[in-house]
C-alpha cells in the first residue's frame, strides 16, 4: 500500500479531461495537489519539466498530462501526437527520477493493443500484433511510456506503474466536432441538431464497431485506487469489461439529449478499430470496479456540456 495522506502530489494534466477529475477526486485524500501553470511549464521542453520538479518537489506524480483526440485528429496529425506525447511522458519520468519521485502512474490507452487483439482484451496482449492504423502514432507514444515505467523500475528501482483507461468522457472533455472522441463530438452535434430542429444527424462510420466507454470520474477514483494499491512492472487495464455499438450509444444519447430526428451514418468516414473491450479481472483482483452507467454518465455528461461548456463560451 502507498497511502497518499501527508503526500505531495503532482497532477501533471490538471486542466484535461482525465487530470482536472483526478485533482477533484484527491481532494478527498488528505494529501497536498500540485499543479503546474501551463504558461510557465511546456511538458514538451526537457529543462522546464526538470526545473518544476526541482521546485516542486513532488513525492508522487500521476501523469494526466498527453496530446489527445478522437480518430480524425489522430489520423490528420500524426506527428503532433508521436512526438508531443513522447516528449512528456519521457521528460516527466526522467525528471521524476532526478528529484526521487518514490511514485509514478503514467497513463495510456486501451489503443495501445493490436488492432485485433482478443476480447476482452488481456494485458498480454501488449505488442503481439499490428496496431489499428489511425491512431497508431498515439499508440505506438502509450507504448514507449509503459516501457520507460518498466525500464526506470528495472534498472533504477523506481515504483513507477503504468494504467491503460479505455474510451473515457465526461465533463471537462473537447466538444470539438472534428477533433473530439465519439461521445462529445456526438453531444454538440445531436444538441445541435435538436436546437435547430434538424431532421437528421451524421454518424461517422458504420456504426457497427463496439466500444467500451468509462465515465471520468470512474476513471480517477480507479487511478488513485491502482496509484495507492499497485507496485507491479506490467500495466493494468482500467475500464467496465461493458461495450456498446456506436449505433446504440448514438440512440441512447438522442434520448438523454432529447432529439427526436434520424441518424444517418457517413461510412467515407473511418470505423477504427471493430471492438477493444479491456478484460479488466486484473483490477477487479485488487477490488476495484466502475460505479457509474452510461446512460447516468451521459446525463451527468449533458448537463455539464449545457451549464458549463455552452454557458462559458
Ligand atoms: P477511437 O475509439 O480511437 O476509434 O476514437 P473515437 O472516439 O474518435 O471514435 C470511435 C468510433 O465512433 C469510430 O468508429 C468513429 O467513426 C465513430 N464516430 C461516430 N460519430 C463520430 C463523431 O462524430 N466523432 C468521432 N470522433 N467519432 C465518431
Amino acid at each position: 500500500l502507498y497511502p497518499l495522506a501527508g503526500k505531495r502530489v503532482w497532477v501533471a494534466g490538471h486542466r484535461g479531461l482525465v487530470g482536472s477529475a483526478v485533482v477533484r477526486r484527491l481532494q478527498y485524500e488528505d494529501c497536498e495537489i500540485l499543479t503546474a501553470p501551463r504558461q510557465h511549464v511546456d511538458l514538451r521542453q526537457p529543462a522546464q519539466v526538470s526545473q518544476w520538479m526541482r521546485d516542486a518537489r513532488p513525492q508522487a506524480v500521476v501523469v494526466a498530462a498527453a496530446r489527445v483526440g478522437g480518430i480524425h485528429a489522430n489520423d490528420t496529425r500524426p506527428a503532433e501526437f508521436l512526438y508531443d506525447n513522447l516528449m512528456i511522458e519521457a521528460n516527466i519520468i526522467e525528471a521524476a527520477r532526478q528529484s526521487r519521485v518514490e511514485k509514478l502512474i503514467f497513463l495510456g490507452s486501451s489503443c495501445i493493443y493490436p488492432r485485433l487483439a482478443p476480447q476482452p482484451i488481456p494485458e498480454s496482449a501488449l505488442l503481439t500484433g499490428p496496431l489499428e492504423p489511425t491512431n497508431e502514432w498515439y499508440a505506438i507514444a502509450k507504448i514507449a511510456g509503459i516501457k520507460l515505467c518498466q525500464a526506470y523500475r528495472k534498472q533504477y528501482d523506481c515504483d513507477y506503474i503504468s494504467a491503460m483507461p479505455t474510451n473515457l468522457y465526461g465533463p471537462g472533455d473537447n466538444f470539438d466536432v472534428m477533433q473530439g472522441h465519439v461521445i462529445p463530438a456526438l453531444m454538440s452535434k445531436i444538441h445541435r441538431a435538436k436546437e435547430s430542429a434538424a431532421e437528421t444527424v451524421d454518424v461517422w462510420g458504420s456504426g457497427r464497431v463496439l466500444r467500451e466507454f468509462l465515465y471520468v470520474d470512474d476513471a480517477a477514483d480507479g487511478i488513485v485506487h491502482i496509484l495507492k494499491h499497485y507496485s507491479g512492472a506490467e500495466h493494468v487495464n482500467l475500464g467496465t469489461g461493458d461495450e456498446i455499438t456506436i449505433r446504440d450509444l448514438a440512440e441512447l444519447m438522442t434520448q438523454v439529449i432529447g432529439f427526436k430526428g434520424r441518424l444517418t451514418f457517413d461510412t467515407s468516414k473511418p470505423d477504427g478499430t471493430p471492438r477493444k473491450v479491456m478484460d479488466v479481472e486484473r483490477l477487479r483482483a485488487m477490488g476495484w470496479q466502475a460505479g457509474t452507467s452510461l446512460q447516468t454518465g451521459l446525463e451527468q455528461t449533458y448537463r455539464w456540456y449545457v451549464n458549463h461548456h455552452l454557458a462559458e463560451q
